[in-house]
């Protein structure tokens, strides 16, 4: 089968149907090629809560985009500026961020979000994520990530389709990509098969990479990644195997960014399905950790829990996990910190969890060597700088003199029952991809355009590295996918 059309879109993300969405809009005819059955469809995208990190100036300037909603009235939700947000990217990639990325990364991601709003995506603020509630029964946001969609990823993938269906955006499920076509060096369309096993080719102007990362690849995650990746736990869609960007680089395309770093997070390492769960999506994330410590089998801590809010730590704290022994480590809390952890993740059903009234029985429970745990809580508790009050709202100073160091947020685990959660290195997405320039255009080694080759999403390598501040995958995929449709 040969199927001409003026845009071949490959993959069925946020990324992808933004792109859709904005040829659709420029008259051009789409066609959106997704590996996944329609009941597996929709990407990491699907996998996420929706958080969409966007640079505003507070609930004022937010009120028209949000859905309304009566706690506005009793919250504050401090401007974040797109100096903020540019100097978040640079601080958590350690400054390797793709300059020119990631300045119209912040320049345009609140006006896209408003243009995908108009075509029908609905946002709202994150309350249960983002923001305590004070005292006095008002709520204070923080973080710099404030809004999301409604629904989460599951809605953010119903709206898209939706959306795509009203601009007539044709979408093919159950059919992967298989290759480019290349014709006088120009990219002409794509090979495909479907879950029949049929084989057919797509020729079309512009043929536009929304295909994800490599993050589902065992074998591309041990190559490039390192040693160890391989057990990694696959967070989101198993489908973001690589086979494409493989392609782009058969077809002459240059790397673009940091290949050996990805995000991954503390993930639930007991559960028994704990990749890819289309249920539970990331209700499986453990992100409660800047409240208690963190521990591996020998009972030592290995990284500052409280460094920062969640936002800024979460990302890298996975790959620290990989690394201790049995890449399994122990989230501890007691009766004191347990109530704050969000519900939607320690409360998920089936939660892996040991409880026990006294730490020694706790360690034998969890597995981990009873004396070494005795060891880190007493230098823990008693390092606690008690002088300063707890405040979850904020970096409140309140540290822990250990090594490495607690930063913020050091309450004292010593109230019993105690609570040990087994966490792994579940992997979200590949840092590294495609090189391309601000319009999505895949360029080669010499830094040319390969014509007729486009990029966004994860599929497009460069302003991330190492961290990553969150939120910004969906304002990324929304930003690069619009650019790319609109030029294609
Ligand atoms: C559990 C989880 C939670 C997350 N939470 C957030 C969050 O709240 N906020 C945020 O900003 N980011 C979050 N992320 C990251 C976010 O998911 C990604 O940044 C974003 O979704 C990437 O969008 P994309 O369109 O590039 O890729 P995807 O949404 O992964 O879409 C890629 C699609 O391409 C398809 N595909 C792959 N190969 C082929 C092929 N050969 N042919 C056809 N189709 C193919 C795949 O099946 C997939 O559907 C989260 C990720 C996970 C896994």
């Amino acid at each position: 089968m040969v199927k001409n059309v003026d845009v071949l879109v490959v993959g069925g993300g946020n990324a992808g149907f933004t792109a859709a969405l904005a040829a659709a809009e420029n008259g051009r005819s789409v066609l959106l090629l997704e590996k996944a059955e329609k009941d597996r469809a929709g990407g990491n995208s699907y996998y996420t809560a929706g958080a969409t990190r966007i640079p505003h100036g507070g609930l004022e300037d937010l009120a028209d985009v949000v859905e309304p909603d009566k706690r506005h009235a009793v919250t504050e939700v401090p401007p974040y500026t797109q100096e903020d947000y540019l100097a978040d990217l640079e601080k958590v990639s350690g400054g390797r961020n793709d300059p020119e990325l990631s300045r119209v990364l912040v320049e345009e991601s609140h006006g896209t979000l408003r243009w995908l709003q108009q075509q029908g995506l609905k946002y709202r603020l994150m309350y249960e994520r983002q923001a305590y509630n004070r005292p006095d029964g008002s709520f204070l946001f923080w973080g710099g990530l404030h809004i999301g969609n409604v629904g989460g990823g599951k809605g953010l993938m119903e709206d898209h389709v939706a959306a795509a269906e009203r601009a007539g955006v044709g979408v093919r499920y159950g059919h992967a990509a298989t290759g480019l076509i290349v014709e006088d060096a120009r990219v002409v369309g794509a090979t495909f098969r479907d879950d029949d096993g049929v084989e057919g080719e797509v020729r079309a102007e512009s043929v536009i990479l929304a295909s994800g990362g490599f993050e589902a690849n065992p074998e591309m995650r041990r190559r490039y990644l390192g040693e160890g990746w391989q057990n990694a736990k696959v967070r989101g869609t198993p489908g973001n195997t690589g086979e494409m960007i493989r392609a782009a680089l058969d077809a002459g395309a240059a790397q673009g960014g940091d290949w050996s770093t990805c995000h991954s997070v503390a993930w639930d390492a007991g559960f028994a399905e704990n990749e890819s769960n289309f249920e539970l999506t990331n209700q499986l994330t453990r992100g409660g950790y800047p409240l208690g410590i963190v521990v591996n089998r020998d009972g030592e801590r290995f990284v500052d829990e409280g460094a920062d809010f969640r936002n800024y730590t979460y990302a890298r704290y996975g790959r620290d996990i990989l690394q201790q022994p049995g890449a399994v480590a122990f989230q501890l809390f007691d009766a004191t910190t347990r109530p704050m952890l969000r519900a939607e993740e320690y409360e998920m059903p089936g939660v892996s969890v040991i409880v026990a009234d006294d730490l020694a029985t706790l360690a034998e429970r969890a597995g981990i060597d009873p004396a070494g745990l005795e060891r880190t809580l007493a230098g823990y508790n008693d390092g606690i700088d008690t002088g300063r009050a707890f405040d979850p709202n904020v970096k409140d100073g309140r540290a822990a003199a250990v090594v490495p160091p607690k930063s913020n947020w050091a309450l004292a685990l010593e109230t019993a029952p105690f609570y040990a959660f087994p966490v792994t290195c579940g992997v979200t997405f590949t840092f590294g991809g495609l090189k391309t320039d601000t319009y999505g255009r895949v360029l080669n080694d010499d830094g040319a355009p390969i014509p007729g080759l486009l990029a966004c999403g994860e599929a497009l390598g460069g302003l991330f590295s190492g961290n990553y501040p969150g939120g910004s995958g969906l304002a990324a995929g929304a930003v690069f996918g619009r650019r790319a449709g609109s030029i294609a």
